[in-house]
């Protein structure tokens, strides 16, 4: 099964991600572990790669195609992969097909992991951080028994800057708008399913699995 995940922040991509992994035995591909895999294994691409990001750069996109290439080659990945991270845009989409019929492969499912921006803000600033111990809460899922304290310690809970409604608010824009196009390529291909992300994890989980399950056999 060839898969690509995609999500927004807060969408509970990791967990997912994690949990068809575990179940199927596939790599867990994200961009972060194979740029990091390939700068250490020394490979061509790597080394290239490595030149940008330590001037400072974004690696372009021929180098990021190639190492997606050079990983996708690789004897795990016979059987399926989860990518997770890439593509990014829709030229990068392109490159995944030509990468994919290079190998005589075809990517099965996009599954996007979806939840209203509503409840991801919801969700995103929530968070609030002991400044005593770094324990977190959350003002919802995991709240602390008495509002703005610590269980543990006593200490102050704080709102880290991160999580602010207009950095979250932000972060979700940009990255909605960087989906979007690619949503649409996926969905003219007929790859796209849509996830409803705004249930319990093992819900959300049991419809990935539903869809998916046919594909191990
Ligand atoms: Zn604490």
């Amino acid at each position: 099964m060839y898969l690509v995940l995609m999500g927004l922040p807060g969408a509970g991509k990791g967990t997912q991600a994690e949990r068809i992994v575990e179940k199927y035995g596939i790599p867990h591909i994200s961009t972060g572990d194979m740029f990091r895999a390939a700068i250490k294994e020394e490979t061509p691409l790597g080394l290239e790669a490595k030149s940008y990001m330590d001037a400072g750069n974004l690696v372009p996109d021929e180098v990021t195609i190639g190492i997606v290439r050079d990983r996708l080659s690789k004897k795990d990945c016979e059987k399926g992969f989860l990518l997770d991270g890439f593509p990014r845009t829709v030229a990068q989409a392109e490159a995944l097909e030509e990468i994919t019929q290079e190998l005589s492969r075809k990517i099965d499912y996009v599954l996007n992991i979806s939840v209203d921006s509503d409840k991801l803000m919801q969700r995103l600033t929530g968070r609030r951080i002991c400044q005593t111990c770094g324990s977190t809460y959350h003002v919802i899922f995991n709240p602390p028994k008495v509002e703005g304290v610590c269980d543990k310690d006593g200490g102050t809970l704080i709102q880290r800057q991160d999580d602010n409604e207009e950095t979250v608010r932000n972060r979700l824009d940009v990255n909605m708008k960087q989906a979007k196009p690619l949503l649409d390529f996926y969905g003219d291909k007929g790859y796209l399913k849509n996830i409803n992300g705004d249930q319990d994890i093992d819900k959300v989980f049991q419809d990935i699995d539903q869809l998916i399950g046919g594909l191990a056999k």
